[in-house]
């Protein structure tokens, strides 16, 4: 089986092409990137081949969507603020560019398994967030992949493609970025703290959100793109959790073994404020999967971290056993 993943250079993207690339069942995989936010270093050690090119070349895109049995498309524009500063950008990677995925893969048949957010939830009432509940989009960004899920589902039904949308919630882990003013929240409070500087917390830091590690979210892809899961409707793909970022910052001061500093700034625009996933119509799809803890994952990824060159200073400082600095990471 040979699998093309769009955004493999990506955070999720490249620890899904080093799950992919163990399993037997898979004799190639392809990632697909225009290397806006991920990078080729990501990849180092993976057995892939990476293509540097845009889901929006539709040539390049059909040609290798061609010699492809699974698609697993990941490229887009992340983020709410990002949506919020150029929403037509985000329209046109989100939307315009699953479009096309969708066109390609029409063409073949290729099994499709796309990634939605839990952001298209919004404002709805009714927590936690099952698929049958209304969506009601915040932010360009939650509209975007509102309109990714919903083609992957309208081409499933119009031209009986086998496609798989999942609703990613909060995905944390080794590879994700920081340091960048569209830094996700466990990697940024990290990076502030390794850096003894203040966390930097959006609001009272009462909002909730359901946090998955990397690893188990990739065991889910990986095992969907084997056993070619399909599912009529947008699966959630979370665990449950309902995790405060207050009680987050005392994971990872526990994990430091020290007291973080921490700056409460003003409540972001198009942000929800609840976060946490019914996972009833996931489990019945992968009964086996058995999620990473958020107190294991943690440390797994604040290990990750001190395994780079740019930390190493800093998790001396914070009196963790620095690591042999490795431009490889092999585990998901
Ligand atoms: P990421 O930014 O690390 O990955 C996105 C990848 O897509 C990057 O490598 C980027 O270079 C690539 N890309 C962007 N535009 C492209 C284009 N036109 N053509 C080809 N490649 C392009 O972000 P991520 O967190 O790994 O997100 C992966 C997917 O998961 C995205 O679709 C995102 O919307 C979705 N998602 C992520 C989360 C999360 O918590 N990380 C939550 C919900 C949904």
């Amino acid at each position: 089986m040979r699998v093309l993943v769009t955004g493999g250079a990506g955070f999720i993207g490249a620890n899904l092409c080093r799950a992919l690339s163990a399993r037997p069942e898979i004799d190639g995989v392809v990632a697909l990137d225009d290397l806006s936010t991920g990078t080729a270093a990501n990849l180092l050690g993976v057995d892939v081949t990476l293509v540097e090119g845009s889901v929006l070349d539709r040539p390049l895109l059909e040609r290798l969507v061609g010699r492809a049995d699974a698609v697993v498309h990941l490229a887009a524009r992340p983020s709410v603020p990002r949506s919020l500063a150029d929403p037509v950008a985000s329209h046109v990677v989100n939307a315009t560019g699953t479009m096309y995925v969708l066109e390609a893969c029409r063409r073949t048949g290729a099994h499709l398994v796309a990634a939605s957010s839990s952001s298209v939830y919004g404002s709805v009432a009714g927590m936690p967030r099952h698929e049958d509940l209304a969506t009601r989009p915040l932010s360009p960004y939650a509209a975007s992949k509102l309109a990714t899920e919903a083609y992957v589902l309208a081409y499933a039904t119009s031209f009986e493609l086998p496609t798989l949308a999942f609703r990613f919630f909060n995905v944390y882990g080794p590879l994700q970025s920081a340091g960048h003013a569209y830094a996700a929240v466990v990697p940024a409070f990290l990076d502030a703290a390794l850096h003894a500087q203040p966390l930097c917390v959006h609001g009272d830091g009462n909002q909730t959100r359901d946090f998955t590690y990397v690893g188990t979210l990739c065991e889910v892809l990986t095992d969907a793109v084997v056993r070619r899961v399909i599912s009529p409707m947008p699966v959630n793909l979370a665990f449950g959790a309902r995790v405060s970022l207050r009680t987050l910052i005392e994971h990872l001061s526990n994990l430091l073994g020290r007291a973080v500093e921490i700056e409460y700034g003003p409540a972001r625009r198009g942000d929800v404020r609840e976060s946490q996933a019914d996972n009833t119509l996931l489990r019945s799809l992968f009964p086996d999967v058995c999620p990473v803890p958020l107190d294991a994952g943690l440390k797994r990824t604040l290990d990750w971290f001190g395994s780079r060159p740019e930390y190493a200073g800093a998790v001396q400082d914070v009196g963790l056993a620095p690591h042999a600095s490795r431009p490889e990471y092999a585990e998901t």
